[in-house]
């Protein structure tokens, strides 16, 4: 095929054969989510390049190297979103959402996109789970992202192979103090810093905490400690959180070099991880950010927050061996027809039962051919049942009804009858 042709690097197609699995785990996630009160939110995948700036911040990672940013024909910038909180904010305060101070506890699901090195568990077109609340600023909503995770983790069985990571970064008051003294103390090291770390310095100096360079790790080791420098009001926050997810029966560690690639966050961060994906160990991060939506041009308004990579955690159950066999079943019954007038038979027959059993996965054979050729296809499907409609069958207003998988023997079922009969044997979904 020539290259044309061909997907953009790093940007999947999700084949039938996968499709199962995706639907079984965002189905997981929607019910859980609206069982705990959150509401479906879809935004645009293209937004104006400025909201991302003015969001996710000039001088981080996303923003300076990894955007999908064009021009429009009107000469407008535009760019494919790289993540879901800036444009849930904006439409939040397009639509006044969260005018009068009022609580709003939001999801959505989608493609993002960034342009980095595609490997295992990283792509440029990938797909995430988002919550984003709003106006609700105590630690007990914090504790309700964390433990209705930690549902679902047990609902996916992969709670034993995931950690929580917890840190807090405080008020902007308490961490422009930190920053200060941060800054202080590298500078005086500067020259044992690695390059990143030195122009991080200058730019973003929170991000020097998360830094995969040992020399300039070892610099950390004496480096100033955020925890010194949390004011009450976020120390508060902080012990309220951990209370509730002790209560909660919730294991965590506390990791002081917890940051995060975006520039809004304040107190609460997070990170669910994984050892068993390699590099890519991240499956789930956020924390709150009460300072971005004032930042982008709202009334004060507090947010917190999480999104969770499909792709990372698709690929955790597949390692694990946490697939439900029966997500790939997808039909209950296979329906074989032998000849013209059976065929128009079994269409109208059909459509009677999906009629009354709305929920049944019926398959119609297509395409005619033997009864040799359609039974193999019957038992291909994976379909619990066959039913059999020849010239006998029709003289007689009956159908051959027969299991496919274990004991039971084939017999006829009057046209009538029907419905009833696999309303008995066929679990309705
Ligand atoms: P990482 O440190 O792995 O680059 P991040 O801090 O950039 O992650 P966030 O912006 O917090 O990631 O996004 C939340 C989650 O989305 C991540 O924890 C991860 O599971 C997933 N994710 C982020 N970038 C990618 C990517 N390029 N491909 C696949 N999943 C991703
Ligand atoms: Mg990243």
């Amino acid at each position: 095929m020539s290259k044309s042709l061909q997907a953009i690097r790093g940007m999947n197609d999700i084949l039938p054969e996968q499709t199962p699995l995706w639907r079984y785990f965002e189905g997981t996630v929607a019910r859980l989510l609206d069982n705990y009160g959150y509401k479906q939110i879809r935004m645009p995948i293209v937004e104006f390049t400025e909201l991302f700036k003015r969001s996710i911040g000039e001088v981080t990672d996303i923003v300076e190297k990894e955007m999908y940013t064009f021009e429009d024909r009107n000469g407008d910038s535009l760019t494919l979103r790289p993540e879901g909180t800036a444009a849930c904010v904006r439409a939040v305060l397009e639509h006044g959402l969260t005018g009068g101070g009022q609580p709003q506890k939001l999801w959505y699901i989608g493609p993002m996109f960034r342009h980095e090195r595609p490997q295992k568990g990283r792509y440029r077109q990938f797909h995430q789970i988002g919550l984003e609340v709003f106006n609700l600023d105590g630690p007990d909503i914090d504790a309700e992202l964390i433990v209705l995770t930690w549902r679902l983790w047990g609902q996916l069985g992969i709670r034993d192979a995931v950690k929580l990571e917890l840190n807090s970064l405080g008020t902007s008051e308490s961490r422009g103090r930190y920053r200060v003294a941060l800054v202080e103390y590298l500078s005086a090291h500067l020259d044992k810093l690695d390059e990143d770390s030195q122009r991080r310095l200058k730019t973003n100096p929170l991000r020097v905490l998360d830094t995969k360079n040992a020399d300039t790790q070892a610099v950390l080791v004496n480096a100033p400690k955020m925890a010194d420098y949390l004011d009450d009001e976020s120390r508060t926050h902080f012990e309220g959180l951990k209370a509730r997810l002790d209560a909660a029966g919730i294991p965590y560690v506390i990791n002081p070099k917890l940051v995060r690639g975006l520039d809004y966050y304040s107190k609460t961060v997070f990170e669910w991880v994984t050892d068993k994906l390699g590099a890519q160990g991240t499956v789930c991060a956020g924390g709150r950010y009460d300072g971005l939506v004032e930042q982008m041009g709202g009334k004060p308004t507090t947010g917190v927050g999480f999104a969770m990579g499909i792709e990372r955690l698709i690929l955790l159950l597949e390692t694990l061996g946490q697939v439900p066999e029966e997500i790939y079943r997808q039909v209950d019954v296979y329906l074989c027809a032998f000849g013209e007038a059976a065929e128009l038979a079994a269409l109208a027959l059909s459509e009677k039962v999906r009629d009354q059993l709305p929920n049944l996965r019926l398959q119609i054979n297509a395409g005619a051919g033997s009864f040799k050729s359609q039974f193999k296809k019957a038992d291909k499907s994976g379909a619990l049942y066959a039913l059999i409609l020849g010239e006998d069958e029709l003289a007689q207003q009956v159908i051959g009804f027969k299991p496919l998988r274990g004991q039971g023997e084939q017999q006829n079922i009057a046209f009538d009858a029907l419905a009833a009969h696999l309303a008995t044997c066929v679990v309705q979904g």
